[in-house]
């Protein structure tokens, strides 16, 4: 079986056009950077101005704090502790109950689209150990019995799941990683960072000349990056079946997204779903589940509210884009041939 992981491709094609875009304005004003392996995937945090050092080191211990309480395998984490309560309840961190909380919210608001008790079917597809097989039919519906976000109990800081039930927090919780590590280094008086965790791109300010961050969004076909974002304090977060997948001995591609309705990898049209907003969580969660629903109900959930931006790529090749990043959206010189649709509201 043969499997791909493109992350750091991801990375390196972020850091860089940021970085030639930093030297070409003004020498004097490098960025600081920290680069490290955190959350499953490579980490990079560029900051400028004076500080930075310590700004680094901070930004380093959050992401890692981060990683302990929210990690499944290491047995002092709170989801750990949460997947081996037997059905009792467990009390949170502040953090960890706001993320659980909000990632209820969006699940509501995608009908299921993100359901974040999946583990139990992706510990079987093999996600995550990257040993991979293709469960059948009916050991996907015995799963299936035991997950549905509708079933999670959660009460202020206490959380109950049903004895069989496990959570991950895989599709939220770099999302909202990088919202609290954003926070700590604009409260140190920063006002010009990078925070890329794995391709999930989030911006404090803008850049030091006062410009917006231009960021690179990877093509799915695994050419580069397809086109160019402009943010200022914004997150950019894209989800792709082709960030983590494997070819069965079928020969078909089997990727790390799951429809919460059947347990297998969603087909919905969609193959690359970017969300630019104010938020790290929201783009998070909501590039995941609308990778879930297609392009008709991610539409119509984004006439719905009105905090986020997308670009969304279908399996026929064609790119749609929202009207809210219409002038700061650019496709590549490679890329120019693309066909790109603005949706309107
Ligand atoms: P992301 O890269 O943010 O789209 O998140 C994908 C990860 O979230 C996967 O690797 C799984 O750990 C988990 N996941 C897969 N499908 C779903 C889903 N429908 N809802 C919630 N989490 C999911
Ligand atoms: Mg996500």
């Amino acid at each position: 079986m043969k499997i791909k992981k493109i992350t750091f491709a991801l990375l390196t094609a972020v850091i860089f056009l940021t970085s030639c875009n930093a030297k070409s304005i003004n020498s004097a004003a490098e960025p600081k950077k920290k680069e490290l392996f955190a959350m499953d995937t490579y980490v990079t945090f560029q900051v400028y101005g004076q500080n930075s050092d310590k700004v680094l080191e901070q930004a380093e211990n959050e992401i890692k704090r981060l990683e302990d309480i929210w990690s499944t395998t290491k047995p002092n984490s709170e989801i750990y502790a949460v997947n081996h309560s037997g059905g009792k309840s467990v009390v949170l961190s502040n953090e960890t109950a706001e993320l659980i909380n909000f990632a209820l919210e969006i699940s509501k608001d995608t009908n299921g689209a993100l359901d974040i008790s999946l583990y139990p079917v992706l510990k079987e597809w093999g996600f995550t150990t990257d040993k991979y097989s293709v469960p059948d039919n009916e050991r996907l519906t015995q799963l299936l019995k035991n997950t549905g976000f509708e079933r999670i109990n959660l009460n202020g800081n206490e959380i109950c799941l049903p004895k069989e039930m496990q959570i991950d927090l895989g599709a939220v919780g770099k999302g909202y990683a990088g919202d609290l590590i954003c926070e700590k280094i604009s409260n140190e008086g920063v006002s010009s960072a990078l925070v890329n965790l794995g391709g999930n791109v989030q911006t404090v300010g803008t850049k030091p000349d006062g410009s917006n961050w231009k960021i690179s969004v990877t093509s799915p076909y695994g050419d580069g990056s397809f086109a160019t974002v402009e943010l200022a304090d914004e997150a950019i977060v894209t989800s792709g079946g082709y960030e983590r997948y494997f070819v069965g001995d079928d020969g078909k591609t089997y990727h790390h997204i799951l429809d919460p309705d059947t347990g297998k990898p969603a087909d919905s049209g969609l193959i690359s779903v970017s969300i630019i907003g104010k938020e790290g969580r929201l783009c998070d969660a909501l590039s995941t589940a609308l990778f879930v629903s297609g392009l008709k109900k991610a539409e119509d959930l984004w006439r719905k509210r009105s905090d986020f931006d997308m670009i969304l790529v279908t399996d026929k090749g064609k790119i749609y884009i929202t009207e809210g990043i219409e002038n700061r959206f650019s496709l590549a010189q490679s890329h120019k041939n693309l066909d790109v649709s603005v949706i309107r509201k």
